[in-house]
């Protein structure tokens, strides 16, 4: 990967941080505890309850991808960056761009 690439691929992974941090605290403030006592009514209750999970599943792996992300950012300085780490070959940048978390090339990823 050229300098340029990595340039790109950086302000990717800073953009996707900015972002996924706004959508947690969103998500947040819907996964907030559904109180008992409400007055919403026993189905509109259990609306809510079954929202609540889809809610808390999203706010798990936006968790989970804003740490992939900050992990990799650590990297950008590094050899491993960019590399597949199992073959250590380069990852291709048009498949950084779309997913820069990703640790795998295709090849390695499809073997799992
Ligand atoms: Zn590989």
């Amino acid at each position: 990967m050229n300098k340029e690439e990595k340039n790109i691929l950086v302000n990717i992974i800073n953009d996707e941080i900015v972002k996924l941090t706004t959508k947690i605290a969103e998500l947040k403030e819907f996964t907030a505890p559904v109180s008992p006592d409400n007055s919403i009514g026993r189905i509109s209750r259990m609306d809510a309850i079954n929202n609540k999970s889809i809610y808390d599943a999203s706010l798990r792996n936006t968790q989970n991808r804003l740490s992939q992300l900050n992990e990799i950012l650590k990297l950008k300085d590094d050899d491993a960056f960019g590399v597949c780490m199992k073959c250590h070959q380069p990852i291709p940048f048009e498949r950084l761009k779309l997913r820069p978390e990703i640790r795998l090339c295709a090849t390695c990823l499809n073997k799992r």
